[in-house]
């Protein structure tokens, strides 16, 4: 180390630029965002070569004053803000004066501008830092910039640019997070001779949205909107049924900027939770509109965070916002499979599509069958090996969904509770059911039964078409919210064990029960050791009474050792509560009474997110009634 000196200037802005000026894109980014500060109506971006060649950028704003173009480059000169205060209500994208002055250091950079005050324009041209003399130019109202050979003097920074295509992949993806935020902006985006956006102006912001990725995901976008007090939110969050494998389409904009914020990503995954496959993310569009003096966006140099002075507030508003709408909105996943245009969604989107093809073949074949039967009468119809012929179900299993809503008596010997009851195998099932639902479909009328094919799924009208209903699916949420709501509420009630029962476990499992003992009472579950390894079973919820403690803990047990060592409290109960739930409901296979459906049918109307089973996968396809029109070459 040798003394102290002070910094040459251009040392200086290299310092800067390696904060502001990471890559192409980041150019991209502070240049549009001076045009719109300038108030630029229209945006054109032309990039050559993912930005290494060349970086123009016009707009129509109000352009400079001759003598403001060496101003402009120099560092940490804006005409966005005179002093500190200022920085604490700051109303315009920009503000630190210190981008073009960095682009300028690394670069080749032309500016040609004129205001309207003026008659001819002027160009200025800087290499390096260093600035040629300015010159007069003919050109419109408003501003041009040029960026060529970016990063020639700093080579490192060069030497970490990817290729070509991420490159412009990065362009591309900010600028069209700027044009989300700014709808009423022409923006156009051409790489090489090829145009990638071009984006007129937009009203309602769904137009923006769906221009720029397409009415796949603008079809599927649920409209949310709140206030609190100065907290303005609205904007869209997508259908469940869209989601995807990362957190990049997850769009928040605060007063007009595209923010990154895990707070708020945190409560966006909140609000779907069981709503989703884990792994997968929501997709979302969300705006708000707070006074500037409530967040300080001066935190990160290129300002993609911000500090919210109360980010707890913020966090809640998000969350219970969506929940709210979630209540009402409509999240049956239609059965019409939907084309994916984000690359990694293809195979998934594909075995959906086979999983959907499948069913309808199913339904259509089903259909087919009922229809026969009517027309040629029961006589027919006995005849016919239609998949709903009862001498095909599986073996009969101890099943009582009425349990659901009648409350339990105390049991003594769960086991004995629940002998495995017959159904008789000439249950008259076929065409009854099948000219129930044809009446159904017809006068639509609610209170008809729906109809059990394969043991697993249940097929149902609904308002605007059929319903396929996944049994399994369906009862494993109903048992989780009621579980949950009782849990809330501190009404889970508790079957006393007259006689508790051991289980026996290995050391480690015995281990991880009793270190939860506390998480596993929450759910009406009370343990204690038994010598050796050896828990007993004191206690566990009416609820569940179709299971025995030992199933209860075992599937316990399971969860413990899958998730290690000292997992959250919180996500533990989750885990544990849908495990429970899964083990409890009714499976595929079992055979239901037309009570049992009936009950089930009824429950699903009175939960929350029952159209989604605890672990995110839909409990129900809706046919519409216009697909089955189609099909049946009706229109
Ligand atoms: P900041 O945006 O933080 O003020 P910049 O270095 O990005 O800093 O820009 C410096 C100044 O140059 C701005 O304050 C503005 O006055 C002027 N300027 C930059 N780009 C434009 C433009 N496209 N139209 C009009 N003025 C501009
Ligand atoms: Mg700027």
């Amino acid at each position: 180390m040798g003394k102290i000196h002070q910094l040459s200037p251009s040392v200086v802005n290299k310092i800067a630029a390696g904060e502001v000026i990471e890559r192409p894109a980041s150019v991209v980014k502070e240049l549009i965002e001076n045009s719109l500060d300038a108030g630029a109506t229209r945006i054109d971006v032309l990039v050559v070569r993912g930005g290494t060649d060349l970086i123009r950028i016009s707009d129509n704003g109000l352009g400079m004053a001759k003598e403001d173009l060496p101003l402009a480059v120099a560092s940490h000169a804006t005409s966005k803000i005179a002093d500190a205060d200022d920085l604490f209500r700051v109303g315009t994208l920009g503000f630190r004066g210190e981008a073009l002055a960095s682009i300028a250091e690394i670069s080749r950079l032309t500016i040609r501008s004129r205001s309207a005050d003026d008659s001819v324009g002027a160009q200025l041209d800087v290499r390096g830092g260093r600035s040629e003399e300015m010159v007069p130019c003919g050109c419109a109202t408003g501003t041009t910039m040029e960026v060529s050979d970016l990063f020639f003097n700093t080579p490192v920074r060069r030497k970490f640019l990817r290729s070509t295509q991420t490159e412009m992949a990065h362009i591309a993806e900010a600028l069209l997070r700027i044009a989300l935020a700014h709808p009423q902006v022409h923006f156009t985006l051409r790489h090489n001779d090829r145009e990638v956006y071009d984006l007129p102006p937009a009203d309602p912001w769904i137009e923006r949205i769906q221009r720029a990725l397409g009415a796949e995901i603008a079809g599927r976008l649920i409209w949310v909107e709140s206030r609190d007090e100065s907290i303005a939110l609205s904007g869209y969050v997508a259908h469940p049924s869209q989601s995807r494998s990362n957190q990049k389409m997850q769009y928040l904009f605060l007063n007009g900027r595209s923010i990154r914020d895990r707070s708020l990503q945190h409560a966006l995954g909140e609000a779907y939770r069981g709503l989703l496959l884990t792994g997968r993310y929501p997709i979302s569009f969300l705006r708000f509109d707070l006074p500037p003096e409530l967040v300080d966006v001066n935190v990160h140099p290129t300002k993609l965070e911000v500090r919210f002075q109360d980010g707890g507030r913020l966090y809640s508003q998000l969350l219970s916002t969506i929940r709210t709408k979630f209540l009402t909105a409509d999240l049956s996943t239609p059965l019409q499979p939907v084309p994916a245009s984000e690359p990694d969604n293809q195979t998934a989107w594909l075995q959906n599509a086979g999983q959907a093809m499948k069913v309808r073949q199913e339904l259509v074949e089903w259909a087919t069958q009922a229809v026969s039967s009517w027309n040629s009468g029961p006589r027919a119809a006995e005849g016919t090996t239609t998949p709903l012929n009862p001498s095909e179900t599986a073996p009969h299993r101890p099943l009582e969904i009425t349990q659901l809503s009648r409350s339990w008596p105390a049991v003594n010997t769960p086991d004995e509770e629940f002998e495995p009851h017959a159904i008789p195998a000439t249950q008259g099932l076929p065409e009854r059911d099948a000219i129930d639902l044809a009446a159904a479909i017809d006068q639509s009328n609610p209170a008809r039964p729906a109809l059990q094919i394969h043991n697993r799924y249940l097929i149902a009208e609904s308002p605007d078409g059929v319903v396929v209903i996944d049994q399994h699916a369906l009862h494993e949420r109903i048992l989780y919210e009621q579980l949950c709501e009782k849990i809330e509420t501190g009404e889970l009630e508790s079957q006393h064990l007259l006689v508790p029962e051991p289980v026996d476990l290995s050391s480690g499992e015995a281990a991880a029960i009793l270190e939860h003992q506390d998480v596993i009472a929450k759910l009406g579950i009370q343990v204690q050791p038994f010598g050796g390894d050896t828990i007993l079973v004191s206690s566990y919820p009416a609820l569940l009474a179709n299971m025995t403690p030992s199933h209860i803990l075992r599937g316990i047990v399971e969860q413990l050792m899958e998730k290690g060592k000292s997992p959250d409290r919180r996500d533990l109960l989750q885990d544990l509560l849908h495990s429970v739930a899964c083990k409890a409901a009714i499976k595929a296979g079992d055979r239901l009474t037309s009570d049992e459906i009936s009950t089930l049918l009824e429950q699903r109307h009175r939960y929350r997110y029952t159209h989604h089973c605890p672990h995110g996968r839909p409990t129900e396809l809706v046919f519409t009634r216009e697909e089955l029109d189609k099909q049946f070459k009706r229109t």
